[in-house]
């Protein structure tokens, strides 16, 4: 596929930035090589539904080589992690193939957790960030309520009690889905379980849940959750994490075997070592045209990027909805500047904040500040993140899934067999 003499962009990473721009290459006079850790895009947005057993893998992790090989020639996908990149040198270390050298490089490895420090938080919370964050989550849960099934003491030890970290979208959506899969599925699967006695609690820092909200917004997601019987603790931070309790900073000590930890990102550990001005959550500082100081020929897209939105004059959230069009921008440019026309400045056009609950309960604050919440916020929130889909087909897919998931309620992906697999191994 690669063609002597033809420059060569290399991408590095296939989120929705990092695909963004390799879709807009397609006609691009240039050898693309897009590289991600694995073979598949994962749709983040659906995560929660993944490890709560609404969603298949298949629905939230889709494969990179479909998504790109469709009708783009000039696109190679490797799976390997990347190592080590060199600016000066502009070449790129992969852990499992030869170095690349570029002639323009985008950089969309996206963000990963941070725990802040918190003891015991690495070796025994539950992230929310990656598909096997998430299939590892539901078979925990799944695997303590097989337990509690059939040693009814596990129950008082905690091990039906979920805490979950951070009130903002990831902490949010989690906890109001795994009320939704406890009071709903669970209760029909385990009868002789006590359903009262399985708590999830939701811990946030802050004064309030889902703080980047207006206050409306903010009662109505709160009374939503409690509504579903998640308890709310704010102005208190996790002290430390042990594999059956949960001690807050408070003083208080809760006795759960699951701690989902949905609180903290920050820019990929690799941006470190670019010797690049990094912004606040080790996001790397881009200009108007998105490319990074003092090499034109690099640019930075999606969550570790820290875009400058030219309206608002803030830095742009980690979302999915602002990486992809940074990324798409990123392709855009450099298919111009192949063809040796000027590049245009990156705009982002805003289609709102919004974030679900549970069913039929979302927000949605408009960028001039209009609210909306309840159904009508869960159908703008399913329009816009239809939007982020890569393919006409993934867009069909969803809406079917979507469609059945909200009418039958089932969530077929309750079952445990991946921990079954790597026993076997
Ligand atoms: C649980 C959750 C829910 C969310 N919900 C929403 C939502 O409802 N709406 C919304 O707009 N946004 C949401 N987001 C945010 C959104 O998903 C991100 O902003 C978006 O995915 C960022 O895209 P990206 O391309 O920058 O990075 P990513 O999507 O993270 O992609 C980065 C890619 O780089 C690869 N990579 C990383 N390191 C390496 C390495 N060393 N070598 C090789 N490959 C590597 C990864 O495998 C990955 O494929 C959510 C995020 C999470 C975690």
């Amino acid at each position: 596929m690669t063609e002597p003499d033809r420059p060569r962009v290399v991408i590095l990473g296939g989120g929705f930035g990092g695909l963004g721009t390799a879709l807009k290459l397609s006609k691009a006079d240039a050898d693309v090589v897009l590289i991600d850790r694995h073979d598949y895009h994962t749709f983040q947005p659906l995560l929660y539904q993944l490890a709560t057993g609404l969603l298949e893998p298949s629905a939230v992790g889709h494969s990179l080589r479909d998504l790109v090989h469709h009708d783009q020639k000039n696109v190679a996908v490797h799976k390997t992690p990347v190592t080590a990149i060199d600016l000066e040198a502009r070449q790129v270390t992969l852990a499992e193939m030869a170095p690349l050298t570029y002639d323009f490089l985008v950089l969309g490895l996206g963000a990963e957790v941070t725990f802040f420090g918190t003891e015991g938080a690495a070796e025994h919370a539950f992230p929310m960030y990656t598909l096997t964050d998430a299939i590892r989550l539901k078979e925990h849960v799944l695997g303590r309520w097989e337990a509690a099934d059939k040693d009814p003491s596990l129950i008082e030890d905690g091990a039906l009690n979920v805490v979950v970290v951070g009130g903002g979208p990831t902490g949010v959506e989690s906890a109001g889905a795994i009320a939704e899969l406890y009071r709903g599925d669970f209760a029909r699967d385990y009868p002789d379980v006590p359903q009262e006695k399985a708590r999830i609690v939701l811990v946030e820092a802050g004064p309030d849940i889902f703080g980047m909200f207006k206050p409306n917004l903010r009662t109505y997601a709160r009374e939503a959750l409690e509504k579903r019987t998640v308890e709310v603790v704010t102005d208190t931070r996790v002290a430390s994490v042990a594999p059956t309790r949960v001690a807050l900073k408070s003083g208080t000590e809760i006795a759960a075997h699951t701690l989902v930890w949905g609180a903290g990102l920050q820019g990929n550990q690799l941006v470190q070592s670019l010797g690049l001005e990094l912004e606040r959550g080790n996001r790397i500082a881009v200009g108007p045209d998105l490319t990074v100081a003092g090499h034109p020929e690099v640019y930075a897209v999606g969550d570790l990027a820290a875009i400058t939105d030219a309206k608002t004059e803030q830095v742009l959230p980690q979302l999915g909805s602002v990486a992809l069009q940074s990324g798409e921008h990123v392709g855009e440019t450099i298919a111009r500047r192949l063809d040796g026309e000027e590049p245009k400045p990156f705009k982002y056009k805003d289609k709102g904040t919004m974030a679900t609950i549970g069913r039929g309960a979302a927000v949605v604050e408009m960028l001039g500040g209009r609210t909306m919440k309840g159904r009508k916020a869960q159908a703008a929130w399913g329009v816009v993140h239809l939007a982020l889909l890569p393919t006409n087909e993934d867009r069909a897919k969803a809406i079917v899934d979507w469609a059945g998931s909200g009418l039958t309620h089932q969530r077929t992906g309750r079952i445990t067999y991946e921990s079954e697999v790597n026993a076997n191994q």
